[in-house]
């Protein structure tokens, strides 16, 4: 029976940055490898951090990026004395793959650092939501996830890296160990839970039971009962608070009615695709037209494009935003001098009407503001809103998941200035997408693992006082990104190792 080693790297206790390195005799996995928004936004200060001759110095510094010798991409450590100095004596990991749980970017944003021998293993319809968004942003290394540019060369001509593409409730190929992946339910679809069955340890990922989706968590739950080992996420142990998406949906759709005669905008995450589906039935039973953002159309267009089992929403009677960036051709010059890529194919599709959706420009929404409902993915749509110029006492609904999964462009005191200075009427509608204090404990008890390891919390400690009181029967671990656990199969002996 072979011994296995469990080190958080990050994410113990930060929400998100989860990057958690399993390893056994030679053999590595990385489970997730995301952005600690809290780390990178306290840090990041301006362009010169931005810039990529200096990023990955940065980031190492910071430890925005932990400092491990044998994971990071070759170019950037031999391209920058300071990084390959700063590595040097650090600890070193044989990692193959990265197993990746969901496409929020505190669970895959880093991996644009890792080097191109370590296979990234995702689904499908995972893949096409990180190429599409990553695709739609203004990212270099991060978002080079699944093809890269080796910094050395001249030319720079793109490298695949090694893609694994899983299917659920099947052994993943090609990785280290017998990993098994369940669909969970969380405020992305395509997330999944994991089985590494060799190690006898299941990871949740992020995970709730209160979603359209808490079949599927239900099912994950069962298939990992009796685990030794549950590293199992906590953003919300200290709170019971616990509002369903049903009674968002609702709020949603009274918000929008009781001002029949306004504009009205949601905003709202733009992978957050089963909330964006009930939008667009909420819109329809208000007689509104949903106008959504290109951002959001060119996910949906890659997702369908890509045969997706995701239910998508129909384009049929739906309307595009057509967000005006040009000086010349009356502010919508489709050039390339204008428009990126990504958006000048969403719009030139609809423009020669090879695809459904109709675009809508802001003068045209202007002129029937009680017709429509703008479903937008960012605080900084509140700058288009402007270009709108709605009624005064127009209804604007935030409905973004936690800010941690979010690239908010602009700062929530920003928002309200222009909230304020646009005269809006202002309401939040929110679910989460993570499990509350009862039902993590439910989980918990359900599972009836020997041992918890919880993650992706700022309160650990809630669950070593849930345990002294009772609530928790099983031990309770407390991870430290500067020591590992490790165990024997065979004896089950469990220690904790300083690096
Ligand atoms: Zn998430």
């Amino acid at each position: 029976m072979r011994s296995f080693n469990l080190w958080i790297l990050d994410g113990a206790d930060s929400i998100g940055g989860n990057k958690i390195a399993l390893t056994s005799e030679g053999e590595g996995l990385f489970l997730d490898f995301g952005v600690n928004m809290r780390k990178k936004r306290a840090y990041e200060v301006s362009y010169r951090v931005l810039a990529i001759a200096n990023k990955m110095f940065y980031h190492l510094y910071s430890e925005i990026l932990p400092r491990i010798r044998g994971i990071y991409r070759s170019d950037l450590i031999e391209l920058d004395e300071r990084v390959k100095e700063m590595l040097a004596n650090q600890p070193e990991l044989s990692i193959q793959a990265a197993l990746i749980s969901h496409a929020h970017i505190d669970h895959y944003g880093a991996i644009g650092f890792l080097s191109n021998e370590i296979t990234v293993a995702v689904s499908n319809s995972m893949k096409t939501m990180i190429e599409a968004m990553a695709e739609s942003s203004s990212y270099d290394i991060e978002g080079e996830i699944f093809r890269l540019r080796d910094r050395r060369e001249e030319r720079r001509e793109e490298a695949r890296r090694t893609c694994e593409i899983f299917e659920e409730g099947k052994h993943v190929s090609n990785i280290p160990f017998n990993v098994k992946t369940y669909p969970v339910d969380h405020s992305v679809p395509a997330a999944f839970g994991f089985l590494i069955e060799d190690a006898s340890l299941a990871y949740t990922g992020d995970i709730r039971i209160h979603g359209p989706r808490r079949d599927l968590t239900e099912k994950f739950l069962e298939k990992i009962r009796g685990v030794d080992y549950l590293l199992i996420e906590g953003t919300r142990i200290d709170t019971s608070t616990n509002i369903s998406e049903e009674n968002v949906f609702k709020r949603i759709e009274e918000y929008v009615a009781e001002k029949p005669d306004k504009f009205a905008c949601i905003i709202v995450s733009s992978t957050d695709l089963d909330r964006v589906r009930s939008i667009f039935e909420i819109a329809e039973r208000l007689g509104r037209v949903p106008i959504l953002s290109p951002r959001l159309i060119y996910l949906i267009d890659k997702l369908m494009e890509t045969e997706s089992k995701i239910a998508l929403p129909s384009l049929k009677n739906a309307c595009i935003y057509f967000e005006r960036r040009s000086l010349y051709g009356g502010g919508y010059d489709l050039s390339p001098r204008h428009y990126r890529r990504w958006m000048r194919e969403v719009y030139e599709s609809r423009l020669d009407g090879k695809k459904d959706g109709e675009l809508k420009k802001a003068e045209e929404v202007s002129k029937g503001q009680d017709k429509y409902i703008l479903i937008a993915n960012n605080l900084d749509y509140v700058l288009e809103i402007a270009q709108i110029r709605p009624e005064p006492g127009s209804r604007l609904i935030v409905s973004t998941s936690e800010p941690h999964d979010e690239e908010q462009e602009i700062s929530w005191g920003k928002f309200l200035e222009w909230v304020d200075l646009l005269r809006l009427d202002l309401r939040i509608a929110h679910s989460s997408g993570h499990a509350d204090r009862e039902s993590i404990l439910r989980m918990i008890e359900e599972v009836d693992p020997k041992v918890i390891i919880p993650i992706h919390t700022e309160r650990p400690y809630e669950f070593q006082r849930l345990k002294r009181l009772g609530y928790i029967k099983c031990n309770v671990i407390l991870p430290n990104i500067n020591g590992s656990l490790s165990w024997d199969r065979a004896h089950g002996n469990l220690n904790k190792l300083d690096h």
